[in-house]
Formats: structure tokens, C-alpha cells, sequence
């Protein structure tokens, strides 16, 4: 099995407010036993570990991650794509309601908006329909933004975490699972 890792995103947060926003995420999550506050130094187990509580706010089989090296997690707060590595992309259209997986034209639209370019547009293969690229979910998304968090190796985040975060930070959060 490969290793695996869940991003939390929260794509409406804009540049300027990101750096201040991830300082009330980390000490939110630190206050509340999530996160320890010190980040780790090895580059090999990057990010904040799991603190004392992180466990009961996962699905279970929490004493596996705590035995990982890499572990911690990562928070993002400069313009990001937040992708799934090895589950790809794919994505349920809003107006026709059928699910695909872009072709590899997806790759110049991702470089545009990390351009700088918020209004991309991906259209539908089926039925034409055009949506921004940041809009787009299904059922493996991906996210894009200014402000994201990367737990690396823990089990599932329950949904009472994931509100938690988004009172924090006061955005919705879009949540990205992925493998390496
Ligand atoms: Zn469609």
C-alpha cells in the first residue's frame, strides 16, 4: 500500500488574508489537542505532528499513523493546486450530471489558473456545459486556492473536524483525498 494523505482546502480564502487565517487555523488546532504547535524539523516527516487528541477526531486506526514517520501536517499558504497524486481527477458535470475524468488539456488550464488566471474555464466533455475550473467537484476533486492543509498518512477525517476547521478559518472547506 502506498501512502496517503487528505488536503483540506479552503478556495475562497484570498491571498492577502491566507498567512493570518493559517495562524488561527494552527492555534485553533493546536488548542484543541489536534496539532502540537512546533513543527517538526525533519524534512522527511514535514509539518505539525498529531497532537494528544487528533485520534478522536479520525476514523480509527489512528496508533498506525502515530508509528509513521511522515505524519505531520502541512499547511499551504501561498496560490496551490491541491491534487489527489495517484487517484487523478474526476469530476461530476452540474448540468448534465455525468462524471468525467479531463483529458490532458487539464493540464494548461491548472498552469493558467496557477498563473494567476481565477476565471478559467473547463467545459464538459459530454454536454459543453463551461464552469470555472475552481468550481468544478465530483468525486475525486481537486482543489484550488490560497489557503490549504495536507494531513499526511491519517485515517479519514471525520466531518466534525473538517467543521471545526471551517469555523476557524470562517470559509468553507473543500476536502482532496489522495495517494502518493
Ligand atoms: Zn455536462
Amino acid at each position: 500500500m502506498g501512502s496517503y494523505f487528505q488536503s483540506v482546502a479552503f478556495p475562497t480564502v484570498t491571498a492577502a488574508e491566507a498567512k493570518d487565517l493559517a495562524s488561527k487555523l494552527l492555534e485553533g488546532l493546536v488548542a484543541r489537542g489536534i496539532l502540537l504547535g512546533a513543527e517538526n524539523p525533519d524534512e522527511l516527516a514535514p509539518g505539525y505532528p498529531p497532537g494528544p487528541r487528533a485520534h478522536e477526531l479520525t476514523e480509527p486506526g489512528f496508533e498506525h499513523t502515530r508509528e509513521l514517520l511522515a505524519n505531520g501536517v502541512v499547511f499551504e499558504t501561498e496560490r496551490n493546486v491541491f491534487h489527489a497524486g495517484g487517484n487523478g481527477l474526476e469530476l461530476t458535470c452540474r448540468a448534465c450530471g455525468l462524471e468525467h475524468s479531463p483529458d490532458s488539456a487539464i493540464g494548461d488550464l491548472v498552469q493558467q489558473w496557477f498563473d494567476g488566471d481565477d476565471d478559467v474555464l473547463l467545459t464538459c466533455r459530454f454536454c459543453g456545459h463551461r464552469e470555472r475550473l475552481v468550481a468544478w467537484d465530483g468525486p475525486w476533486p481537486w482543489a484550488f486556492g490560497h489557503l490549504g492543509v495536507t494531513f499526511l498518512g491519517w485515517p479519514r477525517l471525520r466531518p466534525e473536524l473538517v467543521r471545526i476547521m471551517e469555523g476557524l478559518v470562517g470559509h468553507p472547506a473543500r476536502v482532496v483525498l489522495g495517494t502518493v
